[in-house]
């Protein structure tokens, strides 16, 4: 009699701390808006002409049961795309999720396509919270695939987004082991599944699922978004026009007739400008559309260069690349349209 109480007893306490062991795991959920981690092929040997975006986020919560032993992990779909695809109005729509559940759970996962992964984890750095960890992940091969590498960057997304060391951080990218910031981040190989780079190297590694860092991130927004995009249903447009030998000029008048509230110029080297569409982009500026001068040489800061850059009233786009430039352009217009105020917000975010 006495042994069988004293095993109910001991029986009672492992449950109740199993319990408890359950309830202490962290919430993370997740965000998944398609990509090629949720893509289904024709053929386990297909590794392109997939269809991006095809699985739901149970889909992928059901292929890795592993998650729950990390955390308590939810999720829900905002959308099914092929990043390539992606909308302001898929931004806005997940900015806004976001800093609803920032105040819910202890960490967030966006599962995306790697094509505008660095766009929407620089876009989100703007205009979200950072009071929770937030991490995008996905894959370069789709769910069908032989060796497939969604479900382990899914699980180690889902660990980083648990853990406490990640945050602070700003946004983060989770891709091959790799943790990146959101700002520096960039796709890199067309194909390759170790594709995402920084010029300055990456944050840190995951080393057996757990993290560990090398480097801090910079210019991370610390206490609120920079950015409020509440209720906004669009973005200011604006347009990248690209730098090259023999340009005329057409394509900033193009952009200037579409409708273009800002311009990035996507210059060579230092955010250099060929003459004939320097010519277009001063008419540009003097018109009140503000230009800011980027580069595609892929690293380096765009700083001052020939003086009539200044004169004409272009500003620096630093070290953004012109993608990332776009995104900050376009988010400076909601509030200001003046050039020195812009000027400034490229030298802080
Ligand atoms: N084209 C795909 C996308 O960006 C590639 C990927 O997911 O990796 O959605």
């Amino acid at each position: 009699m006495i042994l069988s109480i004293f095993l109910l007893v001991i029986l009672f306490l492992f449950l109740s701390m199993a319990s408890a062991s359950a309830e202490e795991k962290p919430s993370v959920h997740l965000l998944a808006t398609g990509g090629t981690i949720a893509g289904k092929a024709s053929s386990e040997t297909a590794t392109t002409g997939y269809e991006a975006g095809a699985l739901g986020v149970e889909d992928l919560l059901s292929a890795l049961p592993e998650v729950k032993d990390y955390a308590r992990v939810t999720g829900e779909g905002i959308c099914g795309i092929d990043s390539k695809d992606m909308t302001d109005a898929i931004w806005l729509t997940l900015s806004e999720r976001v800093n609803a559940l920032a105040g819910e759970k202890d960490g967030l996962v966006v599962i995306h396509g790697t094509d505008t992964m660095e766009e929407t984890a620089y876009f989100l750095q703007l205009t979200v919270n950072p009071s929770i960890p937030l991490v995008l992940t996905g894959a370069m091969r789709p769910a069908t695939a032989v060796s497939a590498d969604g479900p382990m960057n899914l699980l180690n997304a889902v660990r980083l987004a648990a853990h406490p060391s990640a945050k602070g951080k700003g946004v983060l990218v989770m891709m091959n082991d790799t943790i990146f910031g959101a700002r520096n981040v960039t796709k890199g190989n067309t194909l390759s599944l170790d594709t995402f780079r920084s010029p300055d190297g990456p944050l840190g590694y995951m080393n057996d699922g757990i993290p560990c860092w090398c480097a801090l991130p910079v210019r991370v927004p610390k206490e609120k978004a920079p950015f409020d995009v509440k209720g906004l249903t669009a973005l200011p447009k604006v347009y990248i026009v690209y730098g090259h030998a023999g340009a005329d000029g057409a394509m900033v008048k193009a952009a200037v007739s579409m409708g273009a509230e800002g311009i990035v110029y996507a210059g060579t080297g230092n955010g250099s400008v060929h003459r004939e569409d320097e010519k277009a982009l001063a008419e540009a500026a003097a018109k009140g559309i503000p230009v800011v001068r980027s580069s595609h040489a892929g690293s380096g800061s765009v700083i001052s260069a020939e003086p009539s850059y200044e004169k004409e009233g272009f500003i620096q786009g630093g070290s953004l690349s012109p993608q990332k430039a776009r995104i900050l352009l376009s988010l400076a217009l909601t509030r200001t349209k003046d050039f020195g105020d812009i000027g400034e917000m490229f030298g802080k975010y």
